[in-house]
């Protein structure tokens, strides 16, 4: 049984949207957006993403003048003034309870119920250590009194703000009912907004496998679940359980929900049309800067403060704290030196060991070495073992973990099984491994060689079997197990490589999709998403471990990659063209999505290491990781993973707590079960803020934690400031309706 957080009780079904009901004007934007994207204009054009070119001064100029004359204009508005007035009163209710007394700190502000956690199973010893006593720390604090934010107008404050706290219930949403993560602090602040009422209750958790003792065997097949011999079927794409053949002929599947193409289409519109509205796109401009700057304030009122915290953690420091290479790929995850190493040691003691094959011909690594002209990386990776020499090195470090990615192509359904037994053949587990599958988007390859029909069969090739070895596992033991490992899917090719199709709400779906044309990436995103999150709540059903949806985006290709993710993805690899949408930026920083960083990789493929937004972005308090990709091709030492953290701290004079912050957000990011989490990050891990953080085990100083911490609430105080809005403005009307009343009653 995979050991869980305690579940939450929640409605199964995915709340259905009608295109119908969506403005005619949400529609329109969002349709433009993706036919932007089909044309792959970049043209300074109404739907630039930014208002105003960074790199353009008489532009700069321009749009500052326009938002001094909106602003003049609305000052001599009467209603705005009041507006304007009940907001600074909101504010300066915000913003006493930022820095709440040391005493009673109960989290963030709008949570006024007690915030009690969720219960965690007892487990090992990890969650019998007492808790860290936990503290506010004391540091200097930046914080802006006054206004509600300066340099935008009232009603475009309010618009920004309304439709960011739409977007993140959007995601709220998406991510509740597949077992993704959301975080707690930004869903606290949303739930008033939804007249609701905040409890540890509506948290859901991922279940990962925990691994197993060190005396036990990790093959072993006893304790299988029964088999339950649900009938399945797949439909337009999506696959659907039925209790039995009779159900299944009555058409009355189980209840596992899913969002339909039309709801995740209306959903994907909302987001679409919300990155071309001027007024947020400049809302969160300046809120990002903001960001940047405070960060850097904090740094010069508080970096020896943090330095002394840490100054003061005995037996901890940057090397070792765990860390967790959380984008990489199996077939690249040794190193040059691995492999060579590896290679010179094979031919040294099984000279005849049959390592690759050539037009039906068996060769052995002596004939390969004898016939010189073959190129030596050619070799198969998988015949030649090679992980367990890098598992053997990741081992002895001891606080390195990795995240290696497995391909399933969707080719044939056999894949799966093959994939299993070759990880039970050639015991292939290992303790500082979690397994994540990747999925190539090469339909167009294998539908143009004949090999598939459509891409319905594609999917039930990639899904179809894990469906099966988690209704009847006795008659799949070998994947029922390799799954026990694997932890994620992945979704992984050239994003600059793009489809002719647009994605809509009429786009054919899979089983009808027989052209040789390749899906767009929304398309493959949804249908990746939606069998996820089915199979997630079938598995929870049976108490067995769940699956992130962790995809390649933001590397290259189209900005609406990111909003696709937004819906769908509990993190992402890469993330870079974030950097070119201010509110994607900023709603990936408020819903505080992990994103998995490969600078070095950058380097070689897409983007100039200094050019790199890294830095910016940690500055800026979004939750990144950093990752190798392809050791194989871009690192020279055998410690690919410390190699790719030195050069960011030499590159961007990283501090040794701006390093370790990056640590602990990969732990949080990776699909390590609860118990390692609880034994690398603290008994409360999952908990946000100082109270969650063990420095004695992150190394990460409360100081920079309570900054994260208040800086998230101040943002999001401000959206939530805007609802508050309506009610305020709507009393003061009433007392001065009242107050005119009495002055008519008695003259
Ligand atoms: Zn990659």
């Amino acid at each position: 049984m995979a050991q869980s957080l305690e579940p939450a009780e929640m409605p199964r079904q995915f709340p259905k949207l009608n295109i119908s009901e969506v403005d005619e004007q949400v529609r329109l934007l969002a349709e433009k957006v993706f036919a932007k994207v089909l044309r792959e204009e970049d043209s300074k054009d109404a739907l630039s993403l930014f208002t105003v070119p960074e790199d353009c001064p008489i532009g700069q100029k321009e749009a500052k003048e326009r938002e001094l004359e909106k602003e003049l204009a609305e000052q001599k508005s009467v209603e705005t003034a009041k507006r304007k007035k009940s907001f600074k009163m909101i504010r300066s209710q915000s913003l006493s309870l930022q820095m709440p007394p040391q005493q009673d700190w109960k989290g963030p502000p709008s949570s006024t119920p007690a915030m009690s956690p969720p219960k965690p199973v007892p487990a090992g010893a990890a969650s019998q250590a007492a808790p860290a006593s936990f503290a506010m720390p004391e540091f200097q604090r930046v914080t802006i009194s006054g206004d509600y934010c300066a340099g935008i107008t009232v009603e475009d404050y309010e618009q920004a703000a309304k439709s960011l706290a739409k977007a993140l219930m959007i995601r709220e949403k998406y991510s509740r009912l597949a077992y993704h993560r959301f975080p707690r602090t930004t869903a606290q602040y949303l739930c008033p907004q939804r007249a609701e009422k905040w409890g540890p209750g509506d948290e859901v958790f991922p279940d990962f496998h925990p691994p197993p003792e060190p005396h036990e065997n990790p093959y072993c097949l006893d304790s299988m679940p029964p088999n339950l011999g649900y009938v399945l079927r797949m439909q337009g794409g999506i696959l659907f359980v039925y209790d039995n053949e009779e159900m299944l002929k009555r058409n009355e599947p189980r209840s596992l929900p899913y969002p339909d193409l039309e709801t995740y289409t209306v959903d994907l519109s909302h987001i679409l049309a919300l990155i071309t509205d001027g007024p947020t796109k400049t809302y969160c401009h300046r809120r990002l800067n903001f960001l940047e700057s405070k960060f850097s304030l904090h740094e010069m009122l508080n970096e020896m403060s943090e330095f002394k915290e840490l100054k003061s953690n005995p037996h901890r420091d940057f090397y070792n704290v765990r860390k967790v290479d959380t984008h990489i790929h199996a077939a690249a995850c040794m190193n040059q030196k691995h492999l060579l190493r590896f290679i010179k040691h094979t031919y040294q003691t099984e000279p005849d060991r049959i390592v690759t094959e050539k037009r039906g011909k068996k060769i052995t690594l002596r004939q390969v070495f004898d016939g010189l002209h073959m190129d030596p990386y050619d070799l198969t990776v998988d015949s030649l073992d090679v992980h367990a020499e890098v598992a053997r090195e990741l081992e002895e470090s001891k606080y390195q973990y990795t995240e290696p990615r497995l391909s399933i192509y969707g080719r044939s359904p056999l894949e799966w099984l093959n994939l299993a037994r070759w990880f039970i053949n050639h015991k292939v587990y290992s303790p500082n491994m979690r397994w994540i599958i990747q999925v190539p988007r090469i339909y167009d390859i294998f539908r143009s060689k004949k090999l598939l029909p459509s891409f319905g069969k594609m999917l039930e090739n990639i899904f179809l079997p894990l469906f099966e070895a988690t209704i009847n596992p006795r008659d799949h033991e070998d994947l029922h197990l390799f799954l026990k490992y694997v932890t994620g899917f992945d979704s992984v090719d050239d994003e600059s490589k793009h489809s002719d199709h647009m994605f809509s709400d009429k786009s054919p779906n899979p089983d009808i999709w027989t052209s040789e044309q390749n899906p767009p990436y929304s398309y493959y995103l949804y249908y990746m998403y939606a069998n996820i999150m089915v199979l997630n709540n079938l598995r929870k059903e049976r108490g067995m471990s769940t699956f992130l949806f962790r995809p390649h985006c933001g590397e290259a290709g189209s900005i609406t990659h990111l909003v696709s993710a937004f819906l769908t993805a509990d993190n992402i690899s890469h993330g870079l063209l974030l950097k070119k949408s201010p509110v994607l930026q900023y709603l990936y920083y408020l819903a505080q999505i992990p994103i998995a960083m490969s600078p070095l990789s950058n380097n070689s493929l897409f983007l100039e290491y200094s050019k790199n937004p890294l830095r910016e972005f940690l500055h800026k308090g979004l939750h990144v990781s950093l990752s190798t990709d392809d050791p194989m091709q871009f690192h020279y030492t055998k410690e690919a993973l410390m190699e790719e953290y030195a050069i960011a701290a030499q590159v961007w004079k990283l501090s040794t707590c701006d390093l370790c912050e990056i640590a602990r957000n990969s732990v949080l990011q990776s699909g390590l079960s609860h118990t390692e989490k609880q034994k690398f990050l603290g008994p409360n891990y999952y908990k946000e803020g100082p109270e969650g953080n063990d420095i004695r085990k992150t190394n990460v100083a409360q100081i920079r934690m309570a900054f994260r911490y208040e800086t998230l609430c101040n943002e999001l105080s401000f959206l939530s400031d805007a609802m508050k809005s309506e009610e305020i403005t709507a009393l003061f009307k009433n007392t001065q309706g009242k107050c005119c009343n009495r002055g008519r009653v008695i003259p």
